[in-house]
């Protein structure tokens, strides 16, 4: 099958290996054409615009940054739209909300192009493995026809309903990962502070009620203070925010999101936005006088 995949970065770059790796012809597009080099010297072709990839392919993968990229990519000058043919199917596995893909959903009806929301979720070691889980909304059919291609990518592919209904998954599932940071580090300079180190404190809450995947970045990241991003905390800030962002548009009060949502800005406003998403910590570390790492 003619593939097309738009974004190679952290994420993109292992979803787009697994799909040519999957014996398919792979086109590919990314403003920083560094960031394309491993998947061109394994054999896919570069693309000058979005359009360019849209036109080669029978279906478009993009993986960006922020909404406002997505349209960027999709709607703007050069984009997919430009190049793509009536029933080319595109899924956008970027982390959007529902407004935006209606947004382009509308623009794109007019071309005869299926638009599907297909957000992921499992870091980039998922990404890397092929063990993703992709939530799909959108045109069912869209999903059944292509279905063997999201294999590629995750081995937990689930069909979430309308268009939009995959971003609202993936906007819940990331609130509640990343309220979730921020309170374990509450929790940990607390435990510390009170005399037990890091490391009982994590072997015994992994072993207990409180166990939970957010926490099983600590020992190679915030333990060995090393904020390296795979998931970067300008992309943690922009999920919580399409979550609080949702809950005004639909009247959900979301207290403690709000709160968590501001944690975030605060370690944006710190310079740490690049860093890792566990960089969030180090703003209780600084309140508490405690480091979340076992001692010395
Ligand atoms: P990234 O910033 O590493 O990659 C995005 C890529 O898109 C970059 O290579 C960038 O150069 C490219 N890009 C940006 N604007 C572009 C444009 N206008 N045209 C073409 N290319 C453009 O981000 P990432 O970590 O790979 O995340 C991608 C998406 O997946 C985000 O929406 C993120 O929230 C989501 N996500 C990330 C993770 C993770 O662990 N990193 C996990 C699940 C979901």
């Amino acid at each position: 099958m003619k593939i097309g995949f738009i974004g190679v970065g952290y994420m993109g770059r292992h979803m787009a290996r697994n799909i040519l790796n999957g014996g398919h012809d792979l086109t590919i597009f990314d403003i920083s054409k560094d960031a394309a080099e491993e998947l061109l010297s394994l054999g896919a072709t570069w693309a000058t615009s979005p359009g360019q990839a849209a036109e080669a392919s029978d279906v478009v993968f993009t993986s960006l940054p922020r909404p406002q990229d997505v349209e960027e990519v999709v709607a703007g000058e050069g984009g997919i739209l430009s190049g793509a043919r009536s029933g080319t199917a595109y899924f956008d596995l970027s982390t959007t909300d529902p407004a935006t893909i209606e947004r382009i959903a509308n623009q794109a009806e007019a071309k005869g192009v299926r638009i599907l929301d297909a957000p992921v979720s499992g870091g980039t070691a998922g990404a890397d493995n092929a063990t993703l889980c992709v939530m799909v909304g959108g045109d069912r059919d869209a999903y059944d026809e292509f279905k063997a291609v999201l294999d590629l990518i995750g081995d937990k592919v689930m069909y979430c309903g309308d268009l939009g209904a995959g971003a609202v998954c993936k906007i819940v599932n990331n609130l509640i990962g990343l309220s979730t940071g921020v309170l374990l580090s509450e929790a940990f300079t607390l435990g510390i502070k009170a005399g037990v180190d890091a490391e009982t404190l994590f072997t015994a809450v992994a072993g207990s009620s409180g166990a939970t995947q957010a926490m099983q970045g600590f020992p190679n990241g915030i333990f060995k203070r090393n904020f390296d991003p795979g998931f970067q905390l300008d992309l943690a800030a922009k999920d919580v925010g399409l979550a609080t962002q949702l809950g005004r548009e639909l009247r959900v009060p979301m207290e403690m999101s709000n709160i968590a949502q501001q944690r975030y800005i605060t370690a944006q406003n710190e310079g740490w936005g690049r860093l890792s998403a566990g960089a969030v910590a180090r703003i209780q570390e600084e309140r508490s006088g405690v480091e979340i790492a076992p001692p010395d």
